[in-house]
C-alpha cells in the first residue's frame, strides 16, 4: 500500500473516531440536559406544593376555629353561626359555605343562599358521604375529602371534623367546610403553568395511588417529576412533566450540534490529511537530498562523501577488534575512448554495467563507492591474508573483463586495481586511500589490466604467489601432479601396517617439486581444494592396484585446515570414494592439533560423521601443536603421528628421550596407537623398541615412493623375502 492511502485511512480513522466522540456527546448532553429539566421542574413543582399546601391550611382555620367555638359550647345559635362564619369567609378565601348538623342532619348552614337544598340532608341517606363522615369521626380530627357532587350541586372539597362532648366524650355534632377546589388549585398555580403540565391525584387522600383529582392521567404515565402534598388526614400526589410532553431537548438543538459536530470533525480530518500529506513530502524530500548526498546519483552505490564516512567508521572498528582490511583503487583502462567513441549514454551504461558485475563478486558487508569519473574503490572486510586481496582483485578483473553490449557494440573493458592494506599501508582514510591510489598508477604502469599492491615487498611476493597460484591450477589440469607412497612399518616383523600417500608436483622446468614448496601457497591461495581433491582421486584409482598387488594397509592422505570442516567438500571426498567403488575403511585421514581447537562442538560432529562412515582419523605432526591431551579424549582419534623434530636428537640427547617417552606414554594412556615419523637410523629404531613403540615411519625403512616401486618391494612377490629384506634394511637404510 502506498504512504498516501494510509495517509487517507489515518484521516478517516480519526474522522470515524471524532464522530464516536460526537455521538456520545451529543447522547451525555441530551441526558444532562434531561436531569437539568427535571430538576428545574421538580422545583417549580415544590413551590406550587408549598402555595396548595399554605393555602388549604389557611382554609382550614375556618373550620378549625369554629371546632373550638363548638367543643366549648355544641349548641350555637343561628345568629352567632352566621355572625363567626361570616366574619370567616370574609377573608377572600376558597370557601363556598360552613354547615353544621347535628345527629347526622345538616341543621345550620352559612350562608343559606343557594344551599337551601342542602338544609335538613341527612348523611344516612348517602353512604359514601356516611362512611367519609364516620372516618372523621373515628380520627377524631380534620379530614379532608373529595372532590365530591354536592347535594345542591356540583363538586367541591369538603373538609369535615367531629365534635365531642367534653364530659360524655359523645358526638354531638359535625362541622362541614366546602372548598371551592377549582380556584384553589388555580390559585396554587396548577392549571396555569407557563411550562409544566400538572396533575394531581389522591381523592381523599389517598396518594399516589388515588384517584386522579385534576389533570391528566397521561401526564402519570409519561416518566414525571412527583412530590406529595401534606393533607391533614392522608396526602395527595402531584406530577409534572414538559408542556411539550418529553423531558428531551428538541431534535432540532440535538441535530445543529451533531451538523456542526460532524462539519468540525470533517474539517479536522482533511486538515490531518494535508498536515500528514505535507510531511510526508517534506520526509520524501529530505531523504531524496540525504540520499543524493550520499549515494552516486547514476549507480546508486556510496558516493565519495559516504564512502569516507562509511571507512572512517570501519577503521575505527578495526582498530578495536584488531583486523584487517583491503582497500582496492579500481580505474577503468581506457574509459575515455569508449565515452568518445559511443557517447556518454553508452558510457553511463558501462558504468552501471561495471557497478552491478562489482558488486555480484564482492560479499555483501564488503564496502563499495564510485568516487568520480571512472574511479572506483572496494573495501574487502576482515582479511586473513593479504594475498586474498590480490586473489579478490584477479577475480573482478576477471569480471570487468568480459563483453558486454552497449548500443549494439560488444565492447571489452579492462581496469587497473591499486591494492592498499590497513593498517600496514595507513591507518586513515586519506593515507589509506592515497596508497591505494598510488598502487593503482603502478597497476597502470605494469601495462594496464591487471593490480599491484602498494607495498614493495607485498607486490613482489603477491606477484610470485600469483604465478605459483596460477602454476599449481595448471598443473592439476596438466596432470603434473602425482602421489608417492611412504610405508608405515611395524618393527616388531617388518610387515608393512599403512601407507601415506604424498603430494608431488613434476615441475615442468624445475623438476619434482617437495609439498614445502607449494603446499603453503596452496592453502593460502584455495588451490589446496583441487589440489587435496587430486590426491584423494589418485589413491583412489591407485587402491584397486595396491589391493591386486596384496597391500591392504589403510592409505592415509593429508588434510590441511582449509580444506577441512565445509560439509560441502566432506560430502564431496566420499562422492569420490564411490566413484571409484572404494571403501572408506581403506582410508586414514590425518589432521593436525591446530585444527581441532576452535569450534569444538561443530568439528567433534564433523569428525564422528567421517568416523562413522568407516574413515580412521589421525593427528598428524602430534606434538608440535597444543599437544593437549584433554581435547584428544573428546575425538574420535584412532593414531597419533609424533613428529620427527622429537625423534632428531635420540638416542644421544637425554632430553629429547625423556620428551619421546612421555609422548608415547601419553598416546598410550589414552589407548590411542603411535606411529613414530622421520626414524632414520638403527639406534633409533632400536630405543622405540625399547618403548615398545613398533609402528615406524623414516627413510631408515623407506621413503616415499612412487606406487610401482612400492608394489615392487611390499607386494607378495617379495613377501615371502620380507623378513631378510627387512633385516638387510635394518643394517643397511634405504
Ligand atoms: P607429513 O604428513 O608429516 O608427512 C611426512 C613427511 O615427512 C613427508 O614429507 C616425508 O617425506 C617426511 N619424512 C618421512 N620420514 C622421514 C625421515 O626419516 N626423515 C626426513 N627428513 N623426512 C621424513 P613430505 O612428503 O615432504 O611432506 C611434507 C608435508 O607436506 C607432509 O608432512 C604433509 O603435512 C604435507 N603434505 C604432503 N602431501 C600432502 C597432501 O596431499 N595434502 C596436504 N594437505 N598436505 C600434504
Ligand atoms: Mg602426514
Ligand atoms: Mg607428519
Amino acid at each position: 500500500m502506498n504512504n498516501r492511502l494510509w495517509i487517507a485511512i489515518i484521516s478517516l480513522c480519526v474522522f470515524v473516531v471524532c464522530e464516536i466522540m460526537l455521538i456520545r456527546f451529543v447522547a451525555t448532553d441530551r441526558e444532562r440536559q434531561v436531569e437539568n429539566k427535571r430538576y428545574l421542574a421538580l422545583e417549580q413543582l415544590s413551590t406550587i406544593r408549598a402555595r396548595l399546601e399554605g393555602l388549604l391550611q389557611t382554609n382550614l382555620v375556618a373550620i378549625r376555629q369554629l371546632h373550638t367555638e363548638l367543643s366549648l359550647e355544641p349548641k350555637i345559635s343561628e345568629e352567632r353561626f352566621a355572625a363567626l362564619t361570616e366574619n370567616l369567609m370574609s377573608q377572600n378565601l376558597h370557601i363556598r359555605h360552613l354547615a353544621i348538623a347535628y345527629d347526622y342532619r345538616i341543621r345550620l348552614i352559612y350562608p343559606l343562599e343557594g344551599n337551601e337544598s342542602a338544609l335538613g340532608f341527612d348523611y344516612r341517606t348517602r353512604p359514601d358521604q356516611l362512611r367519609t363522615l364516620h372516618e372523621a369521626i373515628s380520627s377524631r380530627s380534620i379530614t379532608l375529602n373529595g372532590p365530591v357532587a354536592l347535594a345542591q350541586g356540583g363538586e367541591a372539597l369538603i373538609a369535615r371534623v367531629p365534635v365531642f362532648d367534653k364530659d360524655t366524650q359523645e358526638l354531638v355534632a359535625l362541622i362541614s367546610q366546602v372548598i371551592d377546589h377549582y380556584n384553589l388549585f388555580n390559585d396554587s398555580g396548577l392549571h396555569s403553568h407557563p411550562e409544566l403540565s400538572i396533575s394531581l391525584r389522591g381523592i381523599d387522600g389517598t396518594g399516589e395511588q388515588g384517584e386522579l383529582i385534576t389533570g391528566d392521567y397521561g401526564i402519570w404515565d409519561a416518566n414525571p417529576v412527583t412530590l406529595t402534598v401534606s393533607l391533614p388526614r392522608g396526602e395527595w400526589a402531584l406530577a409534572a412533566i414538559p408542556i411539550s410532553g418529553s423531558w428531551a431537548p428538541t431534535a432540532y438543538a440535538n441535530s445543529l450540534y451533531f451538523i456542526f459536530g460532524t462539519i468540525l470533525a470533517f474539517l479536522f480530518s482533511v486538515l490531518l490529511y494535508l498536515v500528514l500529506r505535507n510531511q510526508q513530502r517534506l520526509r520524501q524530500a529530505f531523504g531524496l537530498i540525504s540520499n543524493q548526498a550520499r549515494f552516486d546519483n547514476l549507480t546508486g552505490i556510496a558516493n565519495r562523501h559516504f564512502f569516507e564516512e562509511q571507512l572512517t567508521a570501519y577503521i575505527s572498528a578495526c582498530e578495536r577488534r584488531d583486523e584487517k582490511f583491503a582497500l582496492l583503487f579500481i580505474d577503468l583502462d581506457h574509459f575515455k575512448e569508449v565515452n568518445d567513441a559511443l557517447g556518454h549514454s553508452a558510457g553511463d551504461d558501462l558504468l552501471k554495467l561495471v557497478t552491478g558485475r562489482l558488486q555480484a563478486s564482492l560479499r555483501r558487508d564488503d564496502i563499495i563507492a564510485r568516487l568520480g569519473g571512472d574511479e572506483f574503490v572496494v573495501v574487502l572486510k576482515n582479511l586473513s591474508e593479504p594475498f586474498h586481496a590480490q586473489l579478490q582483485a584477479q577475480k573482478l578483473l576477471k569480471h570487468i573483463r568480459e563483453p558486454m553490449n552497449l548500443y549494439a557494440n560488444e565492447v571489452a573493458i579492462d581496469a587497473s586495481i591499486g591494492i592498499a592494506l590497513f593498517p600496514s599501508d595507513g591507518d586513515n582514510f586519506a593515507e589509506l586511500l592515497k596508497a591505494a591510489d598510488l598502487a593503482m598508477y603502478a597497476a597502470k604502469d605494469a601495462g594496464r589490466g591487471t593490480s599491484e599492491f602498494f607495498n614493495n615487498d607485498l607486490r613482489e611476493q603477491a606477484t610470485s604467489n600469483l604465478h605459483m597460484h596460477q602454476a599449481i591450477l595448471q598443473g592439476i589440469r596438466n596432470r603434473e601432479f602425482l602421489v608417492h607412497y611412504q610405508p608405515v612399518i611395524n618393527s616388531k616383523d617388518g610387515s608393512l601396517h599403512s601407507i601415506e600417500a604424498l603430494a608431488r608436483w613434476n615441475h615442468p622446468s624445475r623438476g619434482l617439486l617437495l609439498p614445502k614448496d607449494f603446499i603453503a601457497i596452496a592453502e593460502k591461495s584455495g588451490a589446496i581444494r583441487d589440489l587435496g581433491n587430486f590426491v584423494l582421486n589418485q589413491v583412489c584409482s591407485d587402491i584397486a592396484e595396491l589391493h591386486a598387488a596384496g597391500i591392504t594397509g589403510r592409505v592415509a592422505i593429508n588434510f590441511s585446515s582449509h580444506q577441512f570442516y565445509d560439509k560441502v567438500a566432506m560430502d564431496q571426498w566420499f562422492q569420490i570414494m564411490q566413484q571409484h567403488q572404494v571403501d572408506p575403511s581403506c582410508f586414514t585421514f590425518e589432521i593436525t592439533e591446530s585444527m581441532l581447537l576452535p569450534d569444538r562442538e561443530r568439528q567433534r560432529d564433523l569428525l564422528l560423521e567421517i568416523n562413522d562412515r568407516g574413515v580412521t582419523l589421525a593427528i598428524d605432526d602430534f606434538g608440535t601443536g597444543y599437544s593437549s591431551a584433554s581435547y584428544l579424549r573428546h575425538f574420535p582419534i584412532c593414531l597419533l603421528k609424533i613428529d620427527r623434530t622429537f625423534v632428531a636428537g635420540v638416542p644421544d640427547d637425554p632430553h629429547q628421550n625423556a620428551l619421546l617417552s612421555a609422548l608415547i606414554h601419553m598416546a598410550r594412556a589414552l589407548n590411542i596407537d603411535v606411529v613414530i615419523e622421520g626414524v632414520e637410523t638403527v639406534s633409533q629404531v632400536n630405543f622405540l623398541n625399547m618403548q615398545t613403540a613398533n609402528l615406524i615411519q623414516g627413510f631408515y625403512f623407506a621413503k616415499p615412493m612412487p606406487l610401482a616401486s612400492l608394489i615392487e618391494r611390499y607386494g607378495p612377490s617379495v613377501k615371502e623375502k620380507e623378513p631378510r629384506a627387512f633385516n638387510e634394511r635394518r643394517k643397511n637404510p634405504t
